[in-house]
């Protein structure tokens, strides 16, 4: 939608003055006829303004360019996802969880955490799930220079590489947040940006019940199902819950008929007319 490559800031920067402009024109009684046009403009500046800020924030919008959000598929195939990994014991745990239904995921992990517990990144590879970038430092990309950007994913993606060989296809920026910067920042290296369909704010530790009821009555065909096998670089909090909720999600999903797919066969049914 823009070809402009602008900061979000920046965006909001001009509106703030546009806004201003607006209000000054009314105080002034400049172009108040037929209506308040100052006032009209001022409006119209900070509505677009939030409009600007939640295509940023919110995952399923391409406003500021593609994002992957879901599969396009009337096939029962859903796709977990694990942010903010490695993150000893939990990743552990829910890689023993996966393994037990004999059911396939994509883990977004972070290069600091990476470097840390290269042996649970070398195990999610074996054990046949998907890695995706997630950026070095787990960083606000909407703050940081286009060039630390860029180092933020180049990093992470060398960590990955001296790991298993190879660096991910696929990137989640932190948050979810992105904007014309950043999207071309990704696109210049290749990777594709994937957001979720389906989120439970299983990072607040809302209770067990809570993160599978949210999943499961929100997932449909194609659904990316957004979960947190780690917690930032801080690593303080505990996933136990999102780990016995993943077991949850599988049990009832699989006896709904679903079937559990990596973020590399979605974008396939992303492809397809
Ligand atoms: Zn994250």
């Amino acid at each position: 939608m823009f070809d402009v490559k602008m900061r979000l800031v920046s965006m909001l920067g001009l509106l703030t003055v546009i806004v201003v402009f607006g209000l000054v024109l009314d105080y002034l009684h400049v172009l108040r006829r037929p209506m308040r046009l100052g006032l009209w403009l001022a409006v119209l500046g900070i509505l677009f303004g939030f409009f600007l800020t939640l295509s940023a924030v919110l995952p399923d919008n391409t406003v500021f360019g593609p994002v992957i959000t879901e599969g396009q598929t009337s096939q029962k195939i859903v796709a977990l996802t694990f942010d903010d990994g490695p993150y000893p014991p939990y990743t552990g745990q829910l890689l023993d969880v996966l393994k037990e239904y004999d059911v396939p995921a994509t883990f977004f992990v972070i290069g600091k955490n990476a470097e840390k517990h290269p042996e649970l990144i070398r195990r999610i590879v074996a054990e046949g799930h998907q890695l995706g970038n997630h950026t070095y430092s787990h960083i606000d990309l909407l703050k940081a220079e286009p060039a630390e950007v860029s180092r933020e994913v180049e990093k992470a993606g060398r960590v990955i590489a001296a790991i298993t060989g190879e660096a991910p296809q696929i990137v989640r920026p932190p948050h979810g947040f992105r904007d014309p910067v950043v999207l071309d920042v990704m696109k210049e290296r290749g990777l594709k940006v994937v957001e979720w369909s389906v989120a439970s704010r299983d990072w607040t530790n809302p209770g067990v019940s809570v993160i599978v009821e949210r999943t499961v009555s929100r997932v449909k065909s194609g659904s990316v199902i957004l979960l947190h096998d780690g917690d930032g670089v801080a690593a303080s909090a505990s996933r136990a819950q999102t780990v016995e909720a993943t077991r949850h999600i599988i049990r009832e999903l699989k006896a709904q008929g679903y079937r559990f797919v990596t973020v590399n066969e979605i974008l396939t049914k992303q492809e397809e007319p």
